[in-house]
């Protein structure tokens, strides 16, 4: 088939296929939107882009987003220290801060293990997570990663490793979506959620 548009734009178009999710419609669909777009304000986007990558960082304690070494989170002496909530990814770290029900500290993996991409405990440094519950005062660990099967494999690791350390370690509680009907839930939702009832 003959290349309908420019290499520059083609070659754009490719660049737009590596965000999550977007294929190559969408990305066809973002680059012709951008070039309605006023000439300032896509300057001022890419500039946005560029100077936002160039200034984050992971944060040197919990791997969260930080424009500095340490997190403001990590920071912030009003934070239980005692008890850290183990993450997947920094927008989960978002996440959880919305919902205001914690004021301990995060761990975010970068990752979960997923054997079959070549991800084990070493490439997610999970040592150094364990290293770091051991020896600093550590109360409580709630794992928070996703309910999915790498999610699983990574808690069911950790519970592993932090039970000679003596550190309680919790998983956050899996059920029914708040607004949905039972009726919609899949199987091993509803699984999780009469396994993990409360007294009411
Ligand atoms: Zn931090």
């Amino acid at each position: 088939m003959a290349q309908i548009y420019s290499d520059r734009l083609e070659k754009l178009m490719k660049s737009f296929t590596q965000f999550p999710g977007i294929g190559a419609k969408s990305a066809e669909r973002m680059v012709l939107h951008l070039l309605k777009q006023d000439r300032v304000r896509v300057e001022e986007m890419a500039r946005l882009m560029a100077e936002a990558r160039a200034n984050t960082f992971f944060c040197e304690r919990c791997n969260n987003l930080t424009e500095k070494k340490i997190c403001h989170i990590c920071e912030d002496d009003s934070r239980d220290r005692s008890t850290i909530c183990v993450v997947e990814e920094p927008k989960d770290v978002a996440s959880v801060e919305r919902s205001g029900a914690f004021r301990g500290v995060y761990y975010v993996l970068l990752g979960a293990l997923s054997p079959l991409d070549g991800i084990g405990p070493r490439e997610l440094r999970l040592d150094r997570l364990i290293k770091h519950v051991g020896k600093s005062g550590v109360k409580e660990v709630i794992l928070a990663t996703n309910p999915n099967a790498e999610g699983e494999a990574t808690a069911m690791y950790l519970v592993e490793a932090f039970k000679p350390l003596g550190v309680k370690t919790t998983r956050i509680a899996q059920g029914v979506p708040v607004g949905s009907h039972i009726e919609y839930v899949d199987q091993v939702t509803l699984q999780r959620a009469l396994e993990g009832r409360t007294a009411v």
